[in-house]
């Protein structure tokens, strides 16, 4: 559509950001822009529509979709968060970062079989949303699905998540 035409176009990449040889996504424009939040939001929910209870998002930029996502979709919204930032941590998976590692946490407030669609702004190297998927599944809910905003392609992101909806790739 001309509205997530116009969207991508405002997703800017930044060379060698957070370190050299990095080309950074930054999609902070498009999230300013008020059509291009509302249509790549849609863009998110509208292919599991009627499948989830709830969504999910990952710390700290994947609160920011999972948020608009979840009023979009009429839902409530569960963050996964960094390892220490919980009250009440149910469980804890730890995964792999390009340097050293990384634990993240979740609440267990909702009744098991709970269906949730997991969602995050980047798929990079799919290591955070594998890491949320085994989250989800170790308190007995259940993945309705995962979807990202943008795909950066060749870094082995869909190979290691799996069934994942992007809304955007990188060419
Ligand atoms: P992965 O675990 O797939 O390697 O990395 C994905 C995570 O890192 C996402 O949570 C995402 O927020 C962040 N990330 C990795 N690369 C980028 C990028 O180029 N732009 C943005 N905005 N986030 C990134």
């Amino acid at each position: 559509s001309p509205e997530l035409a116009r969207a991508e176009s405002l997703i800017r990449s930044i060379p060698d950001h957070p370190s050299p040889g990095i080309l950074f996504r930054d999609i902070t424009p498009l999230l300013a822009d008020a059509d291009a939040l509302q249509a790549t939001t849609e863009a998110l929910v509208t292919p599991f529509a009627g499948t989830f209870d709830v969504v999910a998002g990952v710390e700290a930029r994947g609160f920011i979709l999972a948020g608009s996502a979840a009023v979009v979709a009429g839902t409530g919204l569960v963050p996964i968060r960094k390892a220490g930032k919980l009250p009440r941590p149910a469980a804890s998976v730890d995964y792999a970062l390009e340097y050293g590692t990384a634990t993240i946490e979740m609440h267990d407030d909702l009744p098991a079989g709970t269906r949730i669609l997991l969602i995050d702004d980047v798929l990079a190297t799919g290591g955070t949303l594998d890491a949320g998927r085994q989250l989800i599944e170790r308190l007995g809910y259940v993945v309705a699905g995962i979807s990202v905003l943008f795909e950066i392609e060749g870094l082995g992101g869909r190979e290691v998540v799996g069934d994942v909806h992007t809304v955007f790739r990188s060419a």
